[in-house]
């Protein structure tokens, strides 16, 4: 029927594609994709040849425009990201909220995510957690970010890019504490998937000296922080006297 699709695609493993996104790939008038020729190899893959157009950050909110058209015409649309859930740190949330207002449906099918997928194999309590997407850039921004999520509770998501790794595990110490527990996921679904899980400060070491740790494609997670009884003092006074105790004579 006439709706917009939401489709996940896989992101690593070529087997992780559902057989109805296969059918709704197919059947749909057109694919907006993120990026058209890396999802070119993906569809090629599966033998679908349905008309593709790129719908990504700096068009999405005129491509939109032209999207609610065609399911104007009857057409049914397929949005699809280079991997994984699309609007999960991918493109789609403009369309998705203007296609809505348009009156028109939007079907979700549900499949691989990676902030989800690492969770579920990570050991940290999965009862509450916060996805926070990819931390700044810049380590001020990255710091107070991180200083914000110091006291909260649930256990802490983000995505991670392999050359900021480093970086990222540095605030992560420097904010949340060298003990806080930290689980790194890597390449997951892929050949080379890691999970590496330790205290923030030996995590950091092994990544430090481990180069392969600083390649592919990583979600990074945190446990959410701990109430301890026995104790009043805020984290961050706790984290900032120890640093204040260690320049002291
Ligand atoms: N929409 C995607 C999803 O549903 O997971 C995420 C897109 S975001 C632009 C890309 C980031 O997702 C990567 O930098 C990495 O942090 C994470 N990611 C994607 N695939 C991954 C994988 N196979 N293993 C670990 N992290 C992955």
């Amino acid at each position: 029927s006439v709706a917009l699709y939401i489709v996940p695609t896989p992101i690593g493993n070529l087997g992780d594609i559902s057989s109805r996104a296969i059918e709704v790939l197919n059947n749909v008038s057109l694919i907006a994709c993120e990026d058209t020729r890396h999802s070119g190899k993906l569809l090629s893959h599966f033998g679908i040849e349905t008309r593709k157009t790129a719908l990504h950050d700096h068009n999405e909110r005129d491509r939109a425009q032209w999207i609610i058209q065609k399911l104007s015409n009857g057409e049914a649309v397929a949005l699809i990201s280079d991997a994984g859930t699309p609007l999960i740190s991918d493109p789609g949330y403009h369309l998705v909220s203007q296609v809505r207002e348009a009156g028109y449906n939007v079907i979700p099918l549900p499949g691989p995510c990676a902030a989800i997928t690492a969770l579920s194999a990570s050991g940290l309590p999965s009862d509450r957690f916060t996805f926070e997407g990819f931390l700044p850039a810049k380590e001020k921004g990255r710091l107070d970010k991180l200083t914000a999520l110091a006291e909260d509770p649930r256990t802490l998501i983000f995505y991670e890019s392999p050359h900021r790794i480093v970086h990222s595990l540095e605030s992560i110490v420097a904010a949340l504490g060298a003990d806080r527990q930290v689980v790194m996921a890597r390449e997951v679904t892929k050949t080379f998937e890691t999970f590496l899980s330790g205290p923030a400060e030996e995590v950091l070491a092994t990544v430090k000296q481990d180069l392969n740790q600083q390649k592919g494609e990583i979600v990074l997670m945190c446990h959410g922080h701990r109430v301890d009884e026995t104790q009043d003092i805020p984290t961050v006074a706790v984290n900032t006297l120890k640093l204040l105790s260690e320049e002291l004579p």
